[in-house]
């Protein structure tokens, strides 16, 4: 079956600052399209997580997908997953800044604390709920994801605006990072 890829919403959307609504019918066609497409989408744009939000639904879901990148080449892989009304139980004491980007704010990358490992409730695509404890790198694209369901996006989490480099800087940086 064909599926849709989506358009991604930028900053400045105010969809971007909203709560998003809890899901009540998970099974619904509805939703399971909008799984397949945000995977898709996620998929084609190479990114590693994606939230409803971000393509025009207000709806508490979201999709992670870890894969080794220029900034993280250990990083997991792991098949695309779907977490429907996640909420966080409980997170280690310890956060750890590194570099985020978003597809939602193009252009731009920020260095973002994050808790290094985090404690997860959701429902999964079929409706049955699942705990899971994420570390590192998916806990940090888990937190980033979570944050676009309240309205968040990863500008309001750098320390300061010196933690703030377009995409061509970031990209230099990381190649003398990796000379190191
Ligand atoms: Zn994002």
């Amino acid at each position: 079956m064909f599926t849709k890829t989506l358009e991604i919403c930028e900053v400045g959307n105010p969809i971007l600052r909203a709560t998003a609504e809890p899901i009540a019918n998970i099974k619904n066609n509805e939703i399971q399209v909008l799984i397949d497409r945000l995977i898709k989408t996620l998929k084609q744009s190479k990114g590693v997580g994606i939230a409803a939000p971000q393509v025009g639904r207000s709806q508490r879901l979201l999709v992670i997908a870890s894969h080794p990148n220029t900034r993280y080449p250990y990083a997991p892989t792991m098949a695309p997953l779907a977490l429907i009304n996640p909420q966080i139980v409980s997170h280690s004491q310890n956060t750890e800044k590194d570099w985020e980007g978003c597809l939602s704010v193009p252009g731009i990358r920020g260095l973002v604390p994050r808790y290094t490992c985090v404690e997860v409730t959701y429902s999964d695509r079929h409706g049955e709920t699942k705990t899971t404890e994420f570390t590192g790198f998916v806990a940090r694209i888990f937190q980033h994801e979570y944050d676009h369901l309240e309205g968040k996006i990863f500008l309001d989490r750098v320390e300061s605006t010196l933690d703030l480099v377009s995409e061509a800087e970031y990209l230099k940086l990381i190649k003398n990072s990796n000379l190191e």
